[in-house]
């Protein structure tokens, strides 16, 4: 039924008689959205329902019939027309044709925004019997949402779901109902909203132990049937006594739910009787003041049963619930539970979170979602003066604003990481052996590169093969200590390994011209040689050696006895051969780009090892001050691997040119490391970094690219 004043001035729309209560729906927001937003409403349902037109539940009913129950739920908290319009659009996106961008162009960004959070959230689903598992889920629900309208969204969709899950097979109700109670109804508790949760715990629990759901049923209207008649009196002689008080106050008969009765039985393995036969009431007053002082009358009306008084206006639970409790000796001793509290917290009890959406009339717009979750912890805090203010801010704030990220691994277990964490962070969190040996990682089943910052809810599966070895690089994007610690650990020991190695092969390239093989060395001398280094082992000396801590021909001078290096010796030195295996200790200048095919000399940087130069360096000048540090060095026949090679491209300023020399070196199979451009006038300098096997291979693409008309000069940086 469209409310007659709506349907007048502000609905053209000919609704048939069975409109599946949109009508209903309108005429509860009309009560308190102003009308222009009514419109919006309208054209947002008028899309979902031609959208689903065609579509049934299993219940047969249109399914069009969903999505306005799940906006009257939302009606019921008087949120505001964002969530209404989102509440009708949640499931176009999953179950019909229309697309995202669609709801952008004709809703706007704002519920565009919902119901993409909506059906982000319907794509995880949750299986696991582990109550830890429970509680990470939850976080990751709540981190997965930018806005948490799309939570109560949420939660209403599931809350209709479980109205009408009748129509679902039986082992589909059971999974359900236990997710509902697992994670949905503390979601719900979490976030305030009483009413959802109390609508959810019944529900599941009537789905998942029907039996035991009848029999409580049946006990409580039994009890609340002999109870109504001494409830009443009770309440007239609290209206009676607050009134001659002068106090104006609503007492109301307060109703437990089934599920809370449930819990509590099992909690303190009560009998039903215990926990059925007790009196509840509910006192709402206009202040704070008032709160106590109804509470000083109560106590005189009835005896305070010791040890049961709360305060939860001066301590508010976390979820931001306030009223004072008390239970009192009630008529012929049947207990008295007595709930004292005023408006504004009775309203933040039934609504929670969702008080902060509802429609205000002022200010609509000067409101973000952001500012309003904001304006909601800043009111717990004002709320919470107690001593454990802290860690109850705390509690909240790593719900709402989580620093962590939540994902599964392939077998669907929750892992947590710090935000910012890494496809790398994970394998290391899954095992130091994973992360040391993964080369590929995979989201959702999509090949991603390690360095990919993981988002809420997605699935990580990391790929690894024998052999394979940190990259120092993954330090410098990893979140995680436990990464970073690991892979620096790695990167040590291989480090010191490679060291050693290339200790022993310069150590046995210095005693070449002496005619020493390191081989034969007689035992005293090497004894006497670390005796006057004072080191333990040749290990140790070697890993020096490599590292360039110390140097290989002084060593060899004193095994040798022989003082000093003169160029004689240096020059019969055989010079070592690059493989480019060497890994850590060996490295190439990238000042002049050393690569295979390039006349080479090495240098002896301490704590570095190697760095190789092309003979031809500009900067070769410096370090030959210290020709001790110097050693031969040559490639070997077959190096492997690519390196860095710097190319300068002389241009016309040209449009386009610059991708054509692009693809020039593409066509020549040879990959681009880095670009950088410097125009001066009407030429430009192109410089490329690329990824060469050798000098063949450079020389090829240097000619490749002379034959682009525009380029005018091609040449090798020099550094
Ligand atoms: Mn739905």
């Amino acid at each position: 039924m469209i409310g007659g004043a709506i349907r007048e001035r502000r609905l053209p729309v000919v609704r048939r008689a069975d409109d599946h209560g949109f009508g209903e729906l309108l005429t509860r927001l009309a009560a308190y959205l102003p009308e222009e937003d009514l419109e919006g409403i309208v054209e947002a349902h008028d899309f979902a329902a031609k959208a689903h037109e065609g579509q049934n539940r299993r219940s047969g009913e249109p399914y069009i019939s969903h999505p306005i129950a799940v906006a009257q739920i939302l009606a019921g908290l008087n949120l505001d027309a964002g969530s209404i319009k989102a509440a009708l659009l949640h499931d176009v996106l999953e179950d019909t044709p229309a697309t995202l961008a669609e709801i952008k162009a004709r809703f706007g960004d704002d519920v565009a925004l919902l119901v993409d959070g909506v059906s982000k959230l319907d794509q995880l689903r949750f299986d696991s019997a582990a109550e830890a598992q429970a509680e990470s889920f939850r976080k990751m629900l709540l981190a997965m949402v930018q806005d948490l309208r799309v939570i109560l969204v949420k939660l209403a969709d599931r809350t209709h779901n479980m109205r009408t899950i009748g129509a679902l097979p039986r082992e589909k109700q059971r999974r359900i109902a236990r997710e509902t109670l697992e994670i949905y109804a503390p979601i719900a508790n979490r976030l305030g909203i009483y009413s959802l949760k109390v609508e959810l715990e019944d529900l599941g629990f009537k789905t998942l132990y029907p039996f035991r759901y009848r029999v409580l049923e049946r006990a409580l209207r039994r009890a609340r049937g002999t109870q109504r008649q001494p409830l009443r009196r009770i309440e007239s002689r609290f209206e009676d006594e607050l009134a001659a008080n002068g106090i104006k106050a609503r007492v109301t008969g307060r109703e437990k739910h089934l599920y809370s009765i449930y819990k509590k039985m099992q909690r303190k393995h009560a009998h039903l009787s215990e926990i059925v036969d007790v009196f509840g009431i509910r006192i709402v007053v206009p202040d704070v003041d008032s709160c106590y002082r109804v509470l000083g009358l109560a106590h005189q009306l009835y005896k305070p049963m010791p040890g049961r008084f709360k305060d939860y206006i001066a301590i508010p639970r976390v979820n931001g619930y306030q009223s004072l409790h008390t239970t009192l000796f009630g008529p012929n001793g049947v207990p008295l539970e007595v709930q004292i509290r005023t408006d504004e917290m009775d309203k933040v009890a039934e609504r929670g979170v969702a008080a902060h959406w509802q429609y205000k009339a002022v200010d609509k717009h000067t409101y973000s979602t952001e500012e309003r979750a904001r304006e909601w912890l800043a009111g717990l805090m004002e709320m919470q003066h107690s001593a454990n203010s802290e860690e109850f801010l705390e509690a909240v704030k790593v719900d709402l604003f989580p620093d962590k990220v939540y994902v599964f691994t392939p077998k669907g277990d929750i892992m947590r990481l710090p935000r910012g964490a890494t496809a790398v962070d994970f394998a290391y969190a899954v095992h130091t052996d994973v992360g040391n040996r993964c080369v590929a990682a995979k989201i959702d089943r999509r090949l991603v590169p390690l360095k990919t910052p993981l988002g809420n809810g997605q699935t990580v599966e990391i790929i690894t093969a024998r052999g394979a070895r940190p990259n120092p690089n993954w330090v410098n994007f990893v979140a995680t200590a436990k990464a970073r610690n690991a892979i620096r650990a790695y990167l040590k020991n291989l480090r010191r390994d490679e060291a050693r190695e290339l200790g022993r092969r310069l150590l046995s390239q210095a005693l070449r011209p002496y005619s020493i093989s390191l081989r034969r060395l007689p035992k005293a001398r090497v004894a006497a040689l670390l005796h006057e280094l004072g080191l333990e082992d040749m290990g140790t000396l070697y890993e020096q050696l490599g590292l360039g801590e110390r140097l290989a021909p002084v060593v060899a001078g004193m095994l040798a006895q022989h003082d000093g290096d003169d160029t004689e010796l240096a020059q019969k030195r055989k010079p070592l051969e690059i493989a480019g295996t060497e890994g850590l200790v060996v490295t190439y200048a990238r000042c002049c780009y050393p690569i295979p095919g390039d006349e080479i000399i090495g240098f002896m940087s301490s704590g570095r090892g190697i760095v190789i130069h092309r003979t031809t360096c500009g900067n070769l000048a410096e370090y030959r001050k210290q020709p001790s540090k110097w050693i031969p060095v040559n490639w070997k026949n077959n190096v492997e691997g690519e390196f860095l090679s710097e190319i300068q491209v002389r241009t016309l300023d040209r449009v386009g040119l610059l991708a054509e020399v692009a693809g020039k070196i593409s066509a020549t199979h040879t990959n681009i490391d880095h670009v950088r451009v410097d125009t001066e006038g009407d030429s430009s300098v192109l410089l490329f970094r690329l990824k060469v096997k050798d000098r063949k291979q450079l020389a090829h693409v240097l000619r490749s690219i002379r034959t682009i008309p525009g380029v005018v000069r091609v040449t090798r940086g020099t550094g």
